[in-house]
């Protein structure tokens, strides 16, 4: 309890707050510029389980903004090397490693937890996490950048907007695109905010609320999102848990 001393000293925090970290299961899927920090700091705070979920390498080209990954790590799986950071910073986090890529056959028995940090960098596999976390009612947190700008969005499914709601159709997909590591940074770190909160219950999610973030200018403003009735993953007669008939 001396390592999480300073953060149980938060009004509102104490030991509960830190009991529920120490119980929770979340599932960060993709470990790039925005899952590295992001899971870092879960790590850091005390997060009693994580599982880690990528299929990749890590090649020189992502060591700019992908934090968990060193020189010496090129080459090695992303899921892999993050997690021996995250055992060596924190040895009392259960780690878990998922070396495969998201897909339909295997997104329901991957994301079993409590939260899912969505740190992909496609819209296909961010839409798949949405419709499997909404059907089955498990709280995300969405974040996407690109060069200076980044977006966040908390989607805790019955209490506002999912991923479809907000962004309907996927922005043409982009092998490469420009990334500053600073950007994920801050992003992945307001994930990880974003996750203490929904375990803890402290706080105001970012439900409703899609927050954009742009570097150059340095500038954080948000916009007011809804829900969509016609939505075709958590509309009226579509998905969501209010209608089972679909599972
Ligand atoms: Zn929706």
């Amino acid at each position: 309890m001396e390592r999480y001393s300073r953060q149980m000293m938060i009004p509102g925090f104490g030991k509960r707050a830190q009991e529920k970290l120490g119980k929770a299961h979340v599932i960060v899927v993709g470990l790039g510029g925005l899952g590295c920090p992001s899971s870092l700091y879960l790590a850091a705070a005390g997060v009693g389980r994580i599982t880690l979920v990528d299929a990749e390498r890590v090649e020189e080209s992502n060591l700019n903004r992908q934090v968990l990954h060193w020189t010496r790590d090129v080459g090695r799986s992303k899921a892999g090397s993050a997690a021996e950071k995250l055992r060596e910073l924190n040895p009392s986090v259960g780690v878990e490693v998922v070396e495969e890529k998201l897909g339909e056959e295997n997104v329901g028995e991957i994301l079993k937890g409590d939260v899912v940090v969505d740190g992909l960098d496609n819209y296909e596999t961010r839409y798949l996490v949405n419709s499997h976390c909404v059907e089955k009612g498990i709280p995300f947190v969405h974040a996407a950048v690109e060069g200076f700008i980044g977006q966040l969005l908390t989607v805790v499914p019955g209490k506002g907007p999912c991923l479809r709601c907000v962004i309907p159709e996927p922005p043409p997909p982009k092998p490469l695109f420009p990334v500053l590591g600073p950007v994920p940074g801050v992003m992945g770190c307001l994930q990880a905010l974003e996750v203490i909160k929904l375990l803890t219950g402290l706080g105001k999610p970012l439900v409703g609320r899609l927050l954009l973030f742009e570097g150059k200018g340095m500038t954080f403003e948000e916009v007011e999102v809804k829900r969509n009735p016609n939505c075709p993953v958590c509309g009226e007669g579509h998905g969501g848990r209010r209608s089972p008939q679909k599972r």
